[in-house]
């Protein structure tokens, strides 16, 4: 699916450049193995194009770093903590404002404030992070995504829809009062950054409205989410992305938000609400985890940075059309040389089906973790494991999770690398197809607890 069947450009000009250096294939069968095969534990200095994620990688405008300059360090009442307020406000429509270091310290609060020992917490598929702090708060994640979001065949354009039929059986099964809210992620990161439609998030807020269950939103891509509704869905082919956005948050109660994606910063977070009551509540736990209510996890100038991204991002439509128009350069050119991909391709980064690739190594072997240090070997290009190794195991069995979807993800950061980049990299992952048998699997060195994909050690099995 193409944006537009003219020529666009990136609706910016740059100022300043980071060189970035190849390296040897000496250099980086050295470096693979000294990270035990993640990427997560490869240095930056190793990497040629850095693909490993969209998140706190964006390029901040001019505007953007002449507020670092002038932010507000008070420890209470800051400047730049008012700034932030109404540039959420004005842009997603929430009052309360609770600001955290990151999107997870958003997570950790809601989920602590509204989740008992028992409940259960339905969501359109799982995001690491997320689903850690609602178990961690005594919760049980159910998955109550469509089911073409775990087909990567599917052309479907709302994967990321909830299956409201999904949704009605659990609320029979386990009775309303067991269930605090749903967790509506935009964008699915899992999924492959696929959207809702607007209709379906307003069928399933009426349903848990009427249910008692309130709707909370992980925003983190809501902007993205309101560019393929902008695209996609009848009627909103007119309204701007800055409309589309407030009213996705208007059927919520409200959204936990990591900073540093749609948002065009380095590093931040929120938690927004409607509820004065459940503000309250957040706010006692924001000052015992993350900092004083007026600063929470990040500095004056960082929220001031902050709140002129988000304002940024809607300031029209053509940043947006740019960001989604990247990724879908280099979707077009994988399915061209017939990569098979995730489709239609998303709206932060292309998802390579590891498994279509390497029908050999068997899924306890891990699939896309191998892919994934062999596109780093032959290229430099740093992209990451979504598959079995993110899935992590199941709390109750032991047993590995095994995801329908066994995905090499490469992240496509905000304003940074050209489609010259995109061209390389593409080339990149066609040259790794030409020989999948030279891909062997892995196995666990080093196996975390929680969230093992980011610390996990590997070797490959002889
Ligand atoms: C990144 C992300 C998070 C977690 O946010 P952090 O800022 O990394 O803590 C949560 N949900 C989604 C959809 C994300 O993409």
């Amino acid at each position: 699916m193409s944006v537009s069947h003219h020529s666009w450009a990136e609706p910016y000009k740059i100022k300043v450049v980071e060189p970035i250096r190849m390296t040897t294939k000496e250099e980086r069968v050295a470096a693979i193995k000294e990270a035990g095969y993640n990427s997560f534990l490869l240095r930056a200095d190793d990497v040629y194009i850095d693909l490993l994620t969209d998140s706190g990688t964006s390029a901040m405008s001019d505007h953007q770093w002449a507020g670092m300059m002038v932010g507000d360090e008070a420890y209470a009442g800051s400047r730049s903590f008012y700034n932030l307020v109404s540039a959420v406000e004005d842009v997603y429509g929430y009052e309360e404002l609770i600001p955290t270091h990151q999107g997870r310290g958003a997570e950790h609060i809601l989920s602590q404030i509204l989740i008992k020992d028992g409940d259960y917490v339905p969501g359109n598929m799982y995001f690491t992070t997320t689903r850690f702090h609602q178990e961690h708060a005594g919760g049980r994640f159910v998955d109550v995504i469509v089911d073409e979001a775990h087909d990567p065949a599917s052309l479907h354009p709302f994967k990321g829809n909830i299956d409201l039929d999904k949704l009605r059986k659990l609320i029979d099964e386990v009775g309303a009062d067991k269930i605090p809210y749903i967790s509506v992620e935009t964008n699915v990161n899992m999924a492959g950054g696929q959207p809702l439609s607007m209709a379906n998030l307003k069928a399933t807020a009426e349903m848990c409205h009427q249910n008692g269950i309130l709707v909370m939103l992980d925003a983190t891509r809501a902007l993205e989410n309101a560019w393929f509704i902008k695209q996609r869905e009848a009627g909103y082919m007119e309204k701007s992305v800055a409309e589309i956005v407030r009213e996705i948050c208007s059927y919520s109660d409200g959204a936990t938000v990591s900073s540093k994606k749609d948002n065009l910063v380095n590093i931040g977070g929120f938690l927004a609400l409607r509820d004065p009551e459940l503000a309250k509540a957040a706010r006692a736990m924001l000052v015992a985890f993350e900092g004083l209510h007026t600063y929470g996890g990040m500095s004056g100038r960082d929220m001031e940075a902050l709140a002129r991204g988000i304002r940024e991002m809607v300031e029209t439509d053509d940043h947006v059309h740019a960001r989604v128009g990247q990724v879908e350069y280099l979707g077009d050119a994988l399915i061209k040389a017939g990569v098979p991909i995730i489709r239609p391709v998303g709206g932060h980064g292309i998802f390579i089906d590891a498994k279509a690739i390497l029908p050999h190594i068997p899924h306890d072997q891990f699939p896309a973790q191998a892919l994934t240090a062999a596109l780093y070997l032959a290229s430099g290009v740093r992209g990451m494991e979504r598959g079995v190794v993110s899935a992590g195991r199941d709390k109750v069995t032991g047993d590995h999770h095994y995801p329908k979807l066994e995905l090499v993800r490469l992240a496509i950061p905000r304003r940074v690398y050209t489609q010259a980049h995109m061209d390389v990299t593409a080339e990149a992952v066609i040259g790794v197809l030409e020989h999948p048998e030279d891909v062997t699997g892995l196995r666990f060195t080093y196996e975390p607890e929680s969230l093992r994909f980011f610390q996990a050690r590997f070797e490959p099995v002889s």
